[in-house]
């Protein structure tokens, strides 16, 4: 996950490849509350590790569920209450989940109700903007007693006993949220033990595929709905929660989108192949599908899986009614400046009362990157862009996942331009390795790949300094240096002096170093080496290895393969000027030798080893020497490099100061 204030994604120029996507968030938090109430264990595999579904098992343990993470397979088992009673008290948080919190408040209020006890629930401010009245209204008709802790019709909530009547049918409106429906149809069953439950929906009701899943679910949780058209639901009376003993989840056919989009945007033939998901989906945003290929993409399906390329470019405009697929409809918004001409996204009414005013955010920030939009209460027209129109803008994501991965396909955009895409970690709701998985599957040219380089001296901080820079930026970080340090090693470890003679064997070593990195640790020959190339003994060899031409050269497709999406950030002594000569930024970090000196002192004193000073400094500046009077790339600042000296800042200054430099290079507008 991407746990940057931004990330930048360069301009894209194709994708392909297959693609596994995390469990549906919609099936997911329903098996969840399901699982909860049922009596027995249930093996839930395949569930979607998100925020999302994290609050909802976090409250479930709260009400005295069983929950344990380490099944067969990574499968969650859920022991459910089945009729026992809840933890008579509870607050609950559930952040910004609003699957969460309609069906717990429903099922909490109902329990409540049942076995006596108390229950707040409550999330982020934007869970309190989000409404919750009508199904408040609904389940006060069915004699539960909840009350407003703040506002009127929004969260948050508390709930106690009151008592329960099922002689008439319990209202609800439909055309809010159908989520409020779900919540009574998983609350119902509980009270449903000796009488019928009867539910009539007032109004249209929107999202229906929505409520198919919750009648599915409900069924292989042992509860047969009886349905009359979409207005009314009978729960028989004698409906008893039962655990199906083990669930598959499907993988999440709204994330799939952002896939199908791919594959319909993409140049490559080879298209892209979606896993987890396929034609027979019970969620109703598989027929996001059919959208698609109405733009022009090319589908294939099969039970489990899709496979989309491209048919129509540009793609074609549509006119579309999109409330069977509100979720999904968003990415048709982006794909539309693609398309040929102007494209309308209508009864989309629902998009106002989501994770944000989603119809407000997408034309907002398609507007941001250029685009013409018109807007209403429900509904939205996007215009294509040409090239000359697009620009660099900075994406506001207002906290809601689906705005920042829908707009990443905004990187394929004809002119070029990158995208920035504010506050990625959004997408943690339902698909914390989203961009990981983009950037898998996306193909840029290597020289739209860019670079930041930071190079300098021994111990003038140029790695801190880097590895800070590449964690802010989200980029990965290249430490050349450990690149010369392994080879020597590599070379005494295989008995080889290092010097002139021995020159060729060492390069040959080089060149197949079996080296892999693995979350900061860097292994050769499987055998971890991070501190053994630390030492003050392996730096000198590193020095020395580093003055062979023939090793230099056999380190250089090595270094040059760290260049990978979303970008780089590469500290040494010649990355500015051998290496990645065309770097976007170069930053020369010096610091004088007396504080170089007294901070590697520092350094291995905090170690626990004890050093001299003045040896240590008189070891950094032979190397200082040899580094900068060698015949190939020797130690000097590029001339398009930027100098920093770092003797009188801190770590945080250097990196600020570094950050500003790269900020001032990118085009973005806002
Ligand atoms: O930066 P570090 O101290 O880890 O580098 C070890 C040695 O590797 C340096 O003293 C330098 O001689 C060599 N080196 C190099 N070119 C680089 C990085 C390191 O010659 N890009």
């Amino acid at each position: 996950m991407y746990d940057t204030p931004f990330l930048d994604l360069p301009p894209l120029a194709s994708a392909a490849g297959t693609v596994r996507l995390p469990g549906s968030k919609s099936i997911s938090n329903r098996v969840l509350l399901l699982a909860a109430l049922s009596e027995g264990t249930t093996e839930v595999h395949d569930l979607l590790a998100s925020d999302d579904t994290r609050v909802m098992l976090d409250a479930l343990r709260q009400i005295g569920c069983g929950v344990e993470a380490d099944g067969a397979g990574g499968a969650v088992r859920i022991t459910g209450l089945g009729g026992r009673a809840p933890a008579p008290e509870a607050d609950i948080f559930l952040g910004n989940s609003g699957t969460s919190t309609r069906t717990l408040t429903a099922a909490l209020a109902v329990l409540a109700t049942l076995h006596g006890g108390r229950y707040e629930v409550r999330g982020v401010p934007r869970m309190h903007e989000r409404p919750i009245g009508d199904l408040v209204d609904a389940l006060r008709q069915l004699g539960c007693r909840v009350e407003y802790l703040n506002t009127d019709g929004y969260p948050p909530l508390a709930l106690s006993p009151g008592t329960l009547q099922l002689y008439t049918p319990i209202r609800i409106r439909g055309d809010v949220s159908s989520q409020f429906l779900t919540g009574l149809l998983q609350a119902l069953p509980l009270a449903a033990a000796a009488q019928d439950a009867v539910i009539e929906v007032e109004g249209p009701l929107i999202s229906q595929p929505y409520i198919d899943i919750t009648l599915r679910l409900l069924a292989r949780f042992g509860i047969d709905v009886q349905r009359e058209g979409w207005e009314r639901f009978t729960i028989p009376a004698g409906s008893r929660y039962r655990s199906p003993g083990s669930i598959h989840v499907e993988a999440d056919a709204s994330s799939a989108s952002y896939f199908i989009g791919l594959g319909a945007i993409t140049a490559d033939p080879a298209g892209i192949r979606i896993e987890g998901v396929g034609a027979d989906s019970i969620q109703g945003d598989i027929r996001f599908t059919e959208a698609a290929a109405r733009m022009g993409a090319q589908i294939a399906s099969g039970p489990n899986w899709l496979h989309v390329q491209r048919g129509a470019w540009p793609l074609k405009a549509i006119d579309l009614d999109c409330n069977h697929i509100p979720d999904a409809a968003m990415t048709l918004a982006v794909l539309a400046l693609y398309a040929d001409g102007p494209s309308t996204l209508r009864n989309i009414a629902s998009w106002r009362v989501k994770e944000t005013d989603r119809i407000a955010a997408m034309a907002a920030e398609a507007r941001r990157l250029g685009a013409a939009v018109e807007e209403g209460a429900d509904w939205l027209r996007v215009y294509p862009l040409e090239a000359p129109g697009w620009r660099a803008a900075a994406v506001h994501t207002y906290d809601d996942h689906r705005v920042a991965m829908c707009f990443s396909l905004a990187a394929f955009n004809p002119a070029r331009v990158p995208v920035r895409i504010l506050d990625p970690k959004c997408v943690a709701k339902t698909f914390p390795d989203y961009f990981e998985t983009l950037f898998a599957l996306a193909r840029a040219p290597v020289d739209d790949i860019p670079v930041l380089c930071i190079d300098g001296p021994t111990a003038s901080g140029k790695g801190t300094v880097a590895a800070q820079v590449a964690r802010r930026l989200g980029y990965h970080f290249l430490d050349s240096g450990a690149m010369y340090r392994l080879a020597a090693l590599a070379a005494v470890r295989a008995g080889h002096t290092i010097a002139p003679e021995h020159e060729a064997a060492i390069a040959a070593l080089a060149r197949s170093l079996p080296v892999r990195f693995d979350h900061g640790r860097i292994l050769l020959g499987g055998e971890d080496v991070s501190d053994a190339i630390r030492t003050e003994e392996a730096g000198m060899n590193a020095s020395r290895v580093s003055t062979l031409p023939a090793v230099r050269a056999a380190l250089v497709a090595l270094q040059l393969s760290f260049r990978r999406l979303p970008g780089l950030v590469a500290d040494g002594r010649d990355m500015g000027t051998v290496i990645f000569p065309g770097a976007k930024l170069k930053v020369f970090l010096t610091a004088s030798a007396a504080c170089r000196a007294d901070r590697r002192h520092k350094q291995l004193i905090s170690k626990g080893i004890s050093a001299n000073i003045d040896a240590l400094r008189a070891d950094l500046e032979a190397r200082d020497a040899r580094d900068s009077n060698r015949a190939v790339a020797p130690l000097r600042p590029a001339p398009d490099a930027l100098l920093l000296d770092s003797s009188e800042l801190t770590v945080e200054h250097a990196v600020s100061q570094v950050l500003q430099w790269w900020r001032g290079r990118q085009p973005f507008s806002s």
